[in-house]
């Protein structure tokens, strides 16, 4: 799959207010799509879907079932947007990250800890770029 986002580059500053609108409205069309397109996949149902601007978490699931992603994840291969999907929607079947929770985000991402690799090693330096 072609994938069009900038590799992340931590040599890169703070993203400007239009930047983060930018990435926010690209997220909105982005995200949404990709929990529909996975939720079907996996058979999970969810609720709402909000955007943040947030310098602390990447996603997050409520207890019912209500879903957060950062607009950050934009400027991540679309790869590692669909493992941060994934396991939000993971969530939906065990809130916590217990080895059940980690066997079904396997079952849907084989290579789940490439994606989790991916983020520890540049995780920081986009979340960094937010303020
Ligand atoms: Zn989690």
């Amino acid at each position: 799959m072609e994938n069009r986002n900038p590799k992340p580059d931590p040599e890169k500053g703070r993203l400007s207010p239009e930047e983060i609108r930018e990435l926010a409205a690209a997220a909105v069309r982005d995200i949404p799509e990709r929990v529909k397109k996975w939720a079907a996949v996996m058979g999970i149902t969810y609720g709402r879907i909000t955007i943040r601007n947030q310098k602390s978490r990447w996603a997050s699931c409520s207890t019912l079932g209500n879903l957060n992603f950062n607009c950050l994840m934009m400027l991540m291969p679309e790869t590692i947007r669909d493992y941060l999907v994934v396991h939000e929607l993971c969530h939906r079947k065990e809130m916590n990250h217990s080895k059940r929770f980690w066997a079904e985000v396997e079952a849907v991402i084989p290579d789940y800890r490439a994606c989790e690799k991916w983020l520890k090693t540049n995780g920081e330096s986009i979340m960094g770029r937010m303020w």
